[in-house]
């Protein structure tokens, strides 16, 4: 396939830009539009771990650069069309180049990793008018966060009628919610972005309100605002079997009113509900005490003494940003988080770097391609637990071992021969039994100034002027603040759901969520939620990719369902049970449902329902569409 002549920068304009070209991405667009696969030199082939760049010598990357400008001369000045697409066998070749020998890939992988600008292809092409003339079928969506407004947007494009309720006042979920200082994604933005709405993202890493601003525009220029309920909450959503809809009942804007729906999913999140621990004493403090997700902004901390109650990924990025104003900062932690080097963590992307990702036809598909299939693949490996090997609590594999060595010598480096805090910051179970948090090595620095002390012993009250250890120290404090998560495992609460013959989603659960794919389960027809049970990430894949692959599958769902003039569809119990043998199986030989160490993707009794324990290669297959024969009609 080709695409008419895209707007093409000249020779002249990309020279000059040249210099910025992350030489992967580089080569891989001139792999494509030549069709020659000999340009992927051997002695050029990146390190997967360091893409999207290259890090050869700065004068080979030179050398790289003036060769890709030689190879698309031609290409930028003629008038034939280019490639909107290359071979499966040029895709092959790029895809083993820059995943490195050894390591073996899917062709659905690749497939999903190569998304050129103006392009969509998990839209669903089809519309409820042409499968189904005539028919009621209307969705509703709980929540408007990176989740919400994807399905909103799938919807629309099939013409589906919906309504996305949402408990808060704006669009973005966790990135409306969370304005702690310094707060950004930890994933690259290039793969924390729709893969069909690009955006010119300022840093590697973006903060918060930046993303927020993408997700609105996302939103607005979808059209998607006009079909939000803003500041309503879904109290409870009831399957009405004699009419086979869902009911919902919602508070908010003065008023509680019930809605009629076919069609539920929910997109509520995993981390919307911040998780403060029952502490003796809380309510007798005397100055202020929030948690991350709801940051006070009149609080002024010049001159304070601020105890931080948790080392989770968000007390990682607020912690170093209040280092300096605040008089003394006290750190209390559980246990060390696991950090993964990032040196480019909080730099901005160079404006000539930025310009080749807006203007390079295909460049910013394979930058985003760089990122995206290495991790997709990731660490799964190092994650898994060798029962020969024999797994500890320090290692559950030999290549997890290895794992833990690179990650320990990058923590020790930086304590600088201070051995008490290397005793503290070196974590004491196996990496990827909790979530590992990037690092530009921000977080040691901050640790070691005078004005910050890391605590290991455990609070165990607060009174109106500090906070005591189990030790039996004070430490006074004016404010208290509190790094310690969400309710994560408790998937959709507080709503109260029931499906067939009034049967409660939550004591069917107990405290052991699942759904298929994270999706649906049987006995509530027509009923879909995304972030599920079972697809957080850690060390393998990416969530907004996952949630495309969830949204094409509830449209895919739907469309089963129309074609079988049906009014639900509901999960057939043996394709559940297998499902959810298979995923608890393989949750308990990763290193966070084999470790006992205490973390969020554990619930109360130790067994994981956050996190995908299997390849991404899997969990694309599984949603790829929706089988008529997974499902009973009703
Ligand atoms: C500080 C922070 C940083 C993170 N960083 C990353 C990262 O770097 N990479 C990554 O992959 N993930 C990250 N996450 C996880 C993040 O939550 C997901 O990436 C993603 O934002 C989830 O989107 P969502 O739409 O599913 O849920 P959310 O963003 O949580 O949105 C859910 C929405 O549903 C609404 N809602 C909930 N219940 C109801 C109800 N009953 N009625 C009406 N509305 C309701 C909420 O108000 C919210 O707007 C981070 C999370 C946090 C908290």
């Amino acid at each position: 396939m080709h695409q008419p002549k895209p707007a093409l920068p000249t020779l002249d304009e990309v020279r000059s830009h040249i210099e910025a070209a992350a030489t992967p991405a580089l080569l891989m667009l001139v792999a494509h539009i030549t069709g020659d696969v000999t340009v992927l030199r051997e002695e050029w082939r990146p390190d997967p771990a360091l893409l999207p760049h290259g890090r050869l010598d700065p004068a080979e990357e030179r050398r790289v650069r003036e060769f890709c400008l030689a190879r698309l001369e031609g290409h930028l000045e003629s008038a034939e069309p280019w490639p909107t697409r290359p071979s499966a066998e040029v895709l092959a070749a790029i895809g083993a180049w820059s995943l490195g020998p050894g390591v073996s890939q899917a062709a659905q992988l690749l497939d999903a990793a190569l998304v050129p600008d103006g392009t969509d292809p998990r839209a669903p092409g089809w519309t409820l008018e042409e499968e189904a003339p005539g028919r009621t079928l209307r969705a509703a969506i709980i929540g408007a966060g990176i989740s919400g407004l994807l399905a909103g947007l799938r919807m629309k494009q099939a013409g589906i009628p919906f309504t996305i309720f949402e408990k808060g006042t704006n669009v973005g979920g966790t990135w409306w919610d969370n304005t702690y200082p310094d707060c950004r994604t930890d994933v690259h933005s290039h793969i924390y972005t729709y893969s069909f709405f690009p955006h010119d993202w300022p840093s590697y890493f973006s903060r918060q309100h930046v993303i927020h601003g993408y997700l609105r525009r996302f939103a607005e220029e979808n059209g998607l605002i006009d079909h939000i309920a803003f500041g309503t909450e879904v109290s409870e959503a009831s399957w009405d079997d004699r009419k086979s809809t869902w009911r919902l009942s919602t508070t908010g804007d003065g008023a509680d009113t019930t809605h009629e729906f076919e069609v539920l999913v929910s997109a509520v999140g995993q981390l919307n509900r911040p998780l403060i621990p029952e502490i003796e004493g809380l309510a007798d403090f005397s100055g202020p005490a929030f948690h991350s997700a709801e940051w006070d902004h009149t609080v002024d901390f010049t001159g304070k003494r601020v105890a931080v109650i948790g080392t989770g990924a968000s007390a990682l990025q607020f912690v170093p940003a209040l280092a300096g104003t605040a008089e003394r900062l006290t750190v209390f932690q559980r246990s060390a988080p696991w950090l993964m080097p990032t040196p480019e963590l909080r730099d901005d992307i160079a404006d000539d770097e930025r310009w080749l990702l807006r203007n390079l036809p295909f460049y910013r598909a394979y930058y985003r391609f760089s990122i995206f299939l290495p991790r997709a693949i990731g660490q799964l490996d190092a994650a898994t637990v060798d029962p020969d090997y024999p797994p500890t609590e320090r290692a559950v594999s030999a290549a997890n071992e290895r794992l833990r060595v690179m990650l320990t010598d990058y923590l020790v480096a930086q304590a600088d021969g201070r051995e008490d805090l290397v005793g503290k910051i070196v974590p004491n179970y196996p990496p990827g039994a909790k979530r590992i948090v990037r690092d530009d090595g921000t977080w040691v620095a901050t640790l070691k100034r005078d004005d910050v002390d890391l605590v290991s012993d455990k609070v165990v009250r607060v009174d109106a002027h500090g906070v005591w250890t189990e030790s039996g120290d004070h430490v006074e404090a004016d404010v208290i603040l509190f790094g310690t998560g969400f309710t994560a495992s408790e998937f959709l609460t507080p709503m109260r759901v029931t499906g067939v013959h009034g049967k409660d989603l939550h004591e069917t659960w107990g405290i052991d969520a699942c759904a298929y794919m994270g999706l649906t389960l049987p006995d509530f027809p027509n009923f879909f939620c995304l972030y599920g049970p079972n697809t957080n990430l850690v060390l393998h894949g990416n969530l907004v990719f996952f949630l495309e692959c969830q949204s094409a599958y509830v449209l895919s769902a739907i469309k089963v369902l129309l074609d079988t003039g049906k009014s639900a569809m509901s999960l057939r119990p043996e394709v559940f049970d297998e499902y959810c043998d298979e995923v608890t199986a393989a949750s308990a030989l990763r290193a966070w449902g084999w470790s006992k160490t205490h973390s969020w993707y554990q619930n109360a009794e130790g067994r994981s329902t956050i996190m995908w324990p299997l390849p991404a290669q899997r969990y694309l297959e599984g949603t790829e569409r929706a089988h008529a024969e997974h499902y009973d009609f009703i």
